[in-house]
């Protein structure tokens, strides 16, 4: 199936397999894969490592001006280094993920990652998960993606993908963890999680990810008429 030229935009509530499934849609169709969560949480992790959230979790004003030091990027599997440095296992444990929601909704947090997002894509054909990605970064994108689940799915995903990385969880925290993220994340002043209008909604709490290609594949022919 040849695909167009276009920025697949795909968004939604944490934990909804954005980014399995946004990862399966790059190899398949060819596309560069960024994940914009990712930097966020490398904002948080960095901002941790520079003691620039205090006790209370509110973050210092010094977190603005030490971005500038921040050199934040993707190697070549995709994972994600600061300073060169991979720290794809340091960004996804609970300590950065209950902190990760306040530092993404200060407005020049945003600023920082949607420059980076905006320089990572600038080869075109790329597929981007987020929670502002069709509403935001890229609201011009050629395919936006809407993805939900349904709690018990979510948490038992999120569950599962950090006892298999040997973290400790338990389900009822990984849970409240979604719940207050997607709170933060929808009712934060600057750029809030919110469906694009013209998004596709992906409801995927009974798919299988070979249902989920399937389903945007059919999206993909019906939109940009393709016939391969
Ligand atoms: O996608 P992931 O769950 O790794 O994202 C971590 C956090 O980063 C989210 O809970 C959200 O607060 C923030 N985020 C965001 N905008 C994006 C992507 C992630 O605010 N485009």
């Amino acid at each position: 199936m040849t695909i167009p030229d276009i920025v697949i935009a795909v968004d939604g509530y944490s934990s909804t397999g954005k980014s399995s499934f946004a990862k399966l849609m790059a190899k398949e169709f060819g596309f560069l894969y960024l994940d914009s969560g990712a930097l966020y949480r490398a904002v948080t992790l960095f901002a941790q490592r520079e003691n620039l959230i205090r006790k209370d979790n509110s973050v210092s004003v010094s977190l603005r001006n030490a971005l500038g030091t921040l050199k934040v990027d993707f190697d070549r599997e995709g994972r994600t280094c600061i300073d060169s440095v991979v720290v794809e296992n340091q960004i996804r444990t609970m300590s950065v993920s209950s902190q990760v929601s306040p530092i993404a909704a200060l407005p020049y947090v945003r600023e920082f990652v949607d420059r980076r997002l905006h320089e990572m894509a600038s080869g075109g054909r790329v597929v981007m998960d987020g929670r502002d990605i069709g509403t935001t970064v890229f609201p011009n994108a050629g395919l936006k993606i809407f993805m939900t689940a349904s709690m018990e799915v979510r948490a038992q995903r999120r569950f599962l993908e950090l006892t298999a990385k040997g973290q400790s969880a338990c389900i009822e925290e990984v849970k409240k963890n979604l719940q207050e993220r997607d709170f933060i994340d929808s009712h934060r002043e600057t750029s809030p999680l919110s469906r694009a209008a013209d998004s596709f909604l992906l409801d995927n709490s009974n798919m299988t990810m070979e249902q989920e290609i399937l389903w945007v594949k059919g999206v993909l022919q019906g939109k940009f008429l393709i016939l391969d």
